[in-house]
């Protein structure tokens, strides 16, 4: 059964350890600009964490990967993925699973970022804030 990577915000405690194991897991940098996992954390009165993610199964991930970064947009106004269906529809299909707030761009990387479930961030959460689901079919 294909599984998904989700985020318990609640046990968050804003630490980005996460950011940091992906971005060494993918790209063999200590560099959190390049994880495909995101984690804010907001002061309104009270500290509050919010965890940015969404994962694909490495075959989805492939094709996303094909896509030039160019070819791909986050609509703010329409709170959506852009991306030319015509031209890549499998990818598009895909990346309409993901809210706009967990795809990312870095630009030393060439194709759009998205978590592709090597789960170093499971690993090294100090507070069991992300865990793997099954998910149904
Ligand atoms: S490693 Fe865990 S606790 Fe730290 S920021 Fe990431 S999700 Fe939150």
């Amino acid at each position: 059964m294909p599984k998904k990577l989700v985020g318990i915000p609640e046990r968050c405690i804003g630490c980005h350890s996460c950011e940091q194991a992906c971005a060494f897991a993918n790209f063999g940098v200590a560099n959190i600009s390049k994880a495909r996992i995101k984690v804010h954390s907001t002061i309104n009165g009270e500290l509050r964490h919010h965890i940015d993610v969404c994962s694909h199964p490495k075959e989805e991930v492939e094709l996303i990967e094909n896509v030039p970064k160019n070819a791909v947009s986050i609509n703010r106004e329409e709170n959506k993925i852009d991306i030319d269906e015509e031209k890549y529809p499998q990818a598009a299909a895909f990346l309409k699973e993901c809210p706009p707030d967990a795809l990312f761009f870095h630009d030393e990387v060439p194709y759009p970022l998205v978590c592709k479930l090597k789960l170093a961030c499971v690993r090294w959460c100090p507070t069991g804030a992300l865990k793997v689901e099954e998910v149904e079919q």
